[in-house]
C-alpha cells in the first residue's frame, strides 16, 4: 500500500493507530483525497498478545470526506471490542460500505459484504436508558452482525442479532441496551 501523506494524515485525523493499541488504517491510491466514489482503507489488525495478523480492506460508497472519517473511528471503537477478533475472523475482505442511501440502514442478504447507512438515519430506539435515537455507530454495530456473523432479526421477540452482536458491543463501548426491535 501507498505510504504517502495522506495516509498519515488520516491516520493523525482518526487517531486510528493508538485507539485500539495496535489497529492501523494506510489509504491506498489516494482515492480518499481525491474524492472518489470508491476509497479504500486497509487496517492491519495485530493482537497484542500473538503474532496473528489479519487485513481487511474496506470501501466506502459515497458521503463525505468528513463522514467517511467519521465511519472509520466508528469501525475503530467496534472492532475494539471482544467481539473483533471473531469478526475479522468472519468479515469477507473488502467490506463495503455504502453511505449514499437515504433514510435506511440495512444488508441485502446475510451474511453480506456490503452494509448501506444513511448516516442521517437515527430512529428512536427503546433501551435501558429510555427511548434515545439510534447512532451511527449502533447501526453499524447492528448492521455489521448481519453482514459479518449472518446474524438475523428473529428468535424471541426478534431479539437475536441485538442480543448476540448490537448489545454486546454497545455494553463494552458504554452505551445504553436496546430492549425491543
Ligand atoms: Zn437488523
Amino acid at each position: 500500500m501507498d505510504k504517502g501523506r495522506d495516509c498519515s494524515d488520516i491516520v493523525r485525523r482518526t487517531d486510528i493507530a493508538t485507539a485500539t493499541g495496535g489497529v492501523v488504517a494506510e489509504l491506498g491510491g489516494g482515492k480518499f483525497a481525491n474524492g472518489a466514489l470508491s476509497a479504500a482503507f486497509v487496517y492491519l489488525f495485530r493482537e497484542s498478545m500473538h503474532t496473528t495478523r489479519q487485513a481487511l480492506k474496506i470501501q466506502f460508497r459515497g458521503g463525505t470526506k468528513t463522514e467517511r472519517v467519521g465511519v472509520l473511528s466508528d469501525l475503530n471503537d467496534i472492532f475494539g471490542t471482544k467481539r473483533r477478533a471473531k469478526m475479522l475472523s468472519n468479515t469477507q475482505s473488502p467490506l463495503v460500505i455504502d453511505l449514499s442511501v437515504k433514510n435506511r440502514a440495512y444488508i441485502q442478504n446475510a451474511p453480506s459484504d456490503t452494509i448501506y447507512i444513511d448516516l442521517n438515519f437515527h430512529p428512536k430506539i427503546s433501551t435501558d436508558s429510555g427511548s434515545i435515537p439510534a447512532t451511527t455507530r449502533r447501526i453499524l454495530s447492528h448492521e455489521l452482525g448481519h453482514s459479518v456473523f449472518g446474524a438475523l432479526d428473529d428468535g424471541i421477540n426478534r431479539m437475536n442479532n441485538i442480543n448476540l452482536n448490537e448489545n454486546p458491543v454497545m455494553n463494552e463501548l458504554g452505551m445504553p441496551l436496546r430492549l425491543e426491535y
